[in-house]
């Protein structure tokens, strides 16, 4: 509590706008960004100084007093001002830092839907950067200088991958659901089975998304067991879809059947009602052949029949957010010109980052090696013994140059664990992986893992388990290694004070 006569003076301390403004520090700030941001920022750090000096939530001795304000206080308002700049330079440099900024993910969960999921590829963001800064033939057709179709640049490409006979990009795959029910099943029927009703992520959840699509829901079947006679029982005149939804994120597990995709689609064929089917993740490549379950490919499902297949860009698939549609040629023109499609439509990164993407896939090896998400997937444990081993190792290097020797300061070793596919994916698929596992000695995991998460220089995000933090380079890139290496260190060696 300051007494109001140190309030006083801490206030009539505070140095003018002008005495600021007229420093060689604040000089070469002007310099850097301009006089009306260093003038708004200076404002604020005294306002800030002035409310806090008031609330009694600055503590005199942390600020610089000039000896005509304090007596005993041996600084020149001069030399006080620097504490001033200071602040200023760092509102300013605050002001642009990016808020959405880069994080180091060694959580090993590879697709984590708060941390952005899927990493583009290097071809992916070529062409990003290729249409960003340039004028494009987004919707211009070069052949004949007249308005084109957005949708081409990658049409051709999903057709030819999938075997649809047409296909169109939205904005994700809730928009893709969502624009199906709104095309087809508006004040109509849709029948779901109860073990499909799903929840993805807390926003989008198959009720809901009927509701906001128009459709009224009609669910069939029990929670673990839904039969076609379920369905066929609850066909009427107002039925517009049978809808199939992929338990993406969750398995149902001991004494369940449901409806294989090929026999709803000759129900839906005997009783004229298209055959929908939300895949989520849109996988175009065999992941069993990679030692991960099989999930049902894009492929197969139009090979099975399905009138509309819709799936996401950012999951499984490896690109940019997007929701695909696949499927009959009649039905994805009925889409398009929706005109809900044209509140849903993506830009130019996105298409460009897609088509990119998709041209991967045309070569499953190279697929497999360029579009990180696989890449990370497939990644085999003997390569990440080695480098958790060589990591580990560098970690201690880095630690034994702070004074003490580095197991005074953490125990570090590298162990067997699991790492997940994560973002609704592969539920059960534990991939087997080494960790690099730190047991602070004289800072708490909690401490540490805060410290890493805050860091403003670069955010790290780590597992913690019991008095260990894990770190799974599953999921970080080669490149950020070194990176990681030395936040770890600073972790440990200041994360404490
Ligand atoms: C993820 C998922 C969605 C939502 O896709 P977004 O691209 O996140 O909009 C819808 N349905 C299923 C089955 C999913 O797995």
């Amino acid at each position: 509590m300051l007494d109001k006569e140190t309030k006083q003076k801490l206030l009539r301390s505070l140095p003018s706008i002008t005495f600021l403004l007229d420093q060689e520090g604040t000089r070469s700030l002007i310099e850097k960004y301009s006089h009306d941001l260093v003038v708004d920022a200076a404002n604020m750090v005294l306002n800030r100084l002035r409310e806090q000096i008031i609330n009694d939530q600055v503590q005199a001795d942390l600020m610089p007093v000039s000896k005509d304000a304090l007596p005993g206080k041996a600084q020149s308002r001069e030399e006080d001002a620097g504490y001033y700049i200071a602040a200023i330079a760092r509102e300013l440099k605050s002001r642009f830092a990016p808020h959405l900024k880069r994080v180091i993910n060694a959580t090993g969960v590879v697709l984590h839907t708060n941390l952005g999921r899927a990493l583009l590829s290097e071809s992916a963001l070529e062409a990003v950067l290729g249409v960003g800064a340039s004028y494009s033939n987004l919707e211009l057709d070069l052949d004949t200088g007249e308005r084109g179709s957005r949708y081409v640049h990658v049409e051709k490409l999903i057709t030819e991958l999938t075997g649809a006979e047409a296909a169109m990009v939205v904005n994700n795959n809730a928009a893709a659901v969502m624009l199906v029910l709104n095309t087809f099943a508006q004040g109509k029927e849709v029948i779901v089975s109860r073990g499909q009703l799903v929840e993805i992520g807390g926003s989008f959840r198959i009720p809901e998304v009927m509701r906001a699509g128009g459709a009224h829901l009609v669910e069939v079947g029990a929670t673990n067991k839904t039969h076609l006679k379920d369905y066929r029982e609850a066909i009427n005149e107002n039925t517009a879809l049978l809808l199939k939804v992929h338990t993406s994120n969750y398995k149902i597990a001991g004494f369940t059947s449901e409806v294989a995709l090929e026999d709803l689609v000759a129900l839906g064929q005997e009783k004229g009602v298209p055959v929908v089917d939300d895949l989520g993740s849109g996988v175009l490549v065999d992941l069993s052949r990679y030692g991960l379950p099989a999930e049902p490919t894009v492929q197969e499902s139009i090979r099975a029949g399905a009138d509309i297949v819709t799936f996401s860009g950012d999951k499984l698939f490896g690109g940019p957010q997007a929701g695909v549609v696949a499927g009959k040629a009649k039905y994805i023109e009925a889409m398009k010109k929706n005109q809900l499609t044209r509140a849903l439509r993506v830009d130019k990164m996105t298409f460009a980052a897609l088509e990119a993407t998709l041209k991967l896939y045309l070569d499953e090896n190279q697929a497999v090696a360029e579009i990180p998400t696989l890449r990370m997937l497939s990644m085999n444990v003997e390569t990440l013994t080695q480098r958790s081993r060589n990591f580990a190792s560098k970690l201690k290097k880095a630690l034994n140059k702070g004074r003490q020797e580095y197991e005074k300061l953490a125990l570090i070793q590298v162990i067997d664990g699991y790492s997940q596919v994560g973002g609704g994916a592969l539920p059960t698929a534990d991939l087997p992986t080494k960790l690099v596992a730190l047991e602070p000695q004289k800072v708490s995991v909690t401490r540490l893992e805060s410290w890493l998460r805050t860091a403003a220089d670069q955010p790290v995000l780590v597992r913690v388990q019991k008095n260990q933090v894990l770190i799974d380079l599953r999921t970080v890139q080669p490149k950020e290694e070194g990176e990681l290496i030395l936040m770890l260190a600073e972790s440990i060696l200041e994360g404490g004070f």
